[in-house]
């Protein structure tokens, strides 16, 4: 591992958005909380403070919920054609692209990841999924249904289905990828025809707030997007109680995950979870290496770890167990840590000093229980959020770190005898979000493909996304679908209409 030395430059524009103390969105008008109160969010490469955004809380929730209500309930979003709504969608991805570099220093900015990672894929992949999803609009489609209905058997009905939005949505996202789960969210949501009242994690406010700016420009009506940034407990949970909120969608933790859902329980909230993982990574000895080593590393190491579908587990047939876990040893080695506005940085800081204390007492809890570090283990230099890629082995199924989700540059490499023991093994997890097996013999991939319990088995791949390829987990990992035309069944209703025919 070696340090990048930085060579920061940032956009007169960028410089201008984190200037100001940047407001909460609420019909269509860019307002201060009801407190006055901000927060700031924090460049996490340094630890000193990028910019202030006001603080959300219950008034300032009730305020947009209102907004989404009666946009949704009188607005104009409802008359408008499905053709008109598509054409919305479409020109905030263009508006997107056209702002991409800027897109991608904020991300970095406020997340820390490096500005080639979010220039390649967090940036593009959201303008992908408001383009696929704007195709969506004028395809949502219910069905004609023939009944025969046996207590009335000489009436005849004309039956059909209409699919409806769902309402008023609440949505609460997370910071490992701030742009790209705003997209996920508001995508189907707004393809399908719903309002919405967004809010994004603390640590990451910046892009969303952008987007909202754009939101505007392109002419969505008043009220169809609401954008509160503020803290989980308040806003998040104030927002997920609402009553006048009809569905609720979060990526987050599985812990908060279930405040969420006991928020929403009270009056049945429509409920979609994206939660953590624990993901296995599968390793066989039939693998050709030269791309499964590489793959195996960035399975773990993209994003630094902090994404809920890491190959966190890595299962490897003995045989070839060392030379697998020296290869990725090797790569973590040649990371090049550093701020992320530096071209030469490979993995940035962790996104806050929280979240490297976290992963920082994981290390410690598995070296306290006897696992040994191959490579890293420690954390890098005093000012940041980094932490050393590392690659762990000697460890036991019952380890902390083998069943907790470390949303960190952690994995923990695991000898395997055969296939018919690597299953149970991979599948002995709370979790349930992604897997992936590395092999030549195709009968056998799509063997252990069928017995994973997981929504997502990558083949010789690994993380590989694409807007119309639903995600989401099994298990505790979540509850439905994003990305896809799976996405939109989160946001719709199905009505069934009769009618009889005299
Ligand atoms: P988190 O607490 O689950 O936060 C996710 C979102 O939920 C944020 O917007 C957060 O707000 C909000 N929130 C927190 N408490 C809430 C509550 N009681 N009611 C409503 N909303 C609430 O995640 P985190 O603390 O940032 O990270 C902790 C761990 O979660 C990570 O180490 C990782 O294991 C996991 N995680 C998973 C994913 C994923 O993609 N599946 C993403 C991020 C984190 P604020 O943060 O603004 O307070
Ligand atoms: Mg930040």
């Amino acid at each position: 591992m070696s340090i990048a030395t930085p060579e920061l430059r940032i956009d007169d524009r960028v410089k201008e958005f984190v200037a100001p103390p940047r407001k909460l969105l609420i019909n269509g008008q860019w307002v201060e909380s009801a407190s006055g109160k901000t927060f700031p969010t924090f460049n996490p490469a340094t630890g000193e403070i990028l910019a202030h955004v006001a603080e959300g809380e219950k008034e300032d929730i009730d305020k947009a919920v209102h907004a989404a209500r009666t946009a949704f309930d009188q607005g104009p979003w409802r008359q408008m054609t499905t053709s008109e709504r598509g054409k919305l969608i479409w020109k905030l991805a263009d508006l997107i692209e056209a702002h991409l570099e800027e897109f991608a220093q904020l991300e970095t900015l406020d997340n820390g990841k490096p500005l080639t990672v979010a220039r390649v894929a967090d940036v593009p992949l959201a303008i992908d999924l408001f383009r696929y999803m704007a195709g969506w609009t004028t395809k949502l489609e219910g069905n004609t249904i023939p009944i025969s209905v046996p207590f009335t058997p000489d009436a005849q009905y004309h039956a059909y289905t209409l699919r409806e939005p769902v309402g008023v949505v609440g949505q609460i996202i997370p910071w490992n990828f701030p742009l790209l789960m705003a997209a996920w969210k508001l995508g189907p949501a707004l393809a399908a025809g719903c309002t919405i009242v967004l809010k994004p994690a603390e640590q990451t406010p910046l892009s969303a707030i952008r987007l909202g700016e754009l939101i505007c420009e392109a002419g969505f009506p008043d009220g169809v997007v609401n954008i509160i940034t503020g803290y989980g407990e308040s806003a998040g949970g104030t927002l997920a109680a609402h009553p006048q909120v009809n569905k609720v969608a979060f990526t987050g933790s599985t812990e908060v995950g279930k405040l969420i859902l006991n928020a929403a329980s009270h009056d049945l909230k429509k409920v979609s979870l994206e939660l953590g993982g624990k993901s296995p990574n599968i390793v066989c000895k039939d693998a050709d290496l030269d791309i499964g080593i590489p793959g195996v590393a960035s399975g773990i190491f993209f994003n630094h770890g902090q994404c809920c579908c890491a190959g966190s587990r890595l299962f490897v047939e003995k045989g070839i167990f060392d030379e697998v876990v020296d290869g990725v040893a090797q790569h973590a080695q040649h990371i090049t840590i550093g701020p992320g506005l530096d071209p030469n940085t490979d993995m940035g800081p962790l996104v806050s000093d929280e979240q490297q204390q976290r992963v920082l007492g994981y290390l410690e809890s598995g070296f306290s229980e006897g696992a040994e570090a191959v490579v890293g283990g420690k954390k890098v230099g005093e000012q940041g959020y980094f932490v050393e890629p590392t690659v762990l082995v000697n460890t036991k199924p019952d380890m902390k770190i083998i069943r907790e989700e470390i949303f960190g540059p952690v994995v923990c490499a695991i000898p395997f005898q055969d296939v018919e023991e690597v299953i149970p093994a991979a599948n002995d997890s709370i979790y349930g979000l992604a897997s992936a097996v590395w092999t030549k013999d195709i009968g056998k991939a799509h063997r252990i493909a069928a017995a994973m319990r997981a929504g997502t088995v990558w083949i010789n791949c690994y993380n590989i996304f694409d807007a119309a390829l639903p995600f989401g987990g099994y298990k505790q990992s979540g509850w439905g679908r994003e990305m896809g035309h799976a996405a939109l069944d989160l946001y719709t209703e199905v009505k069934s209409v009769c009618a009889k025919l005299s």
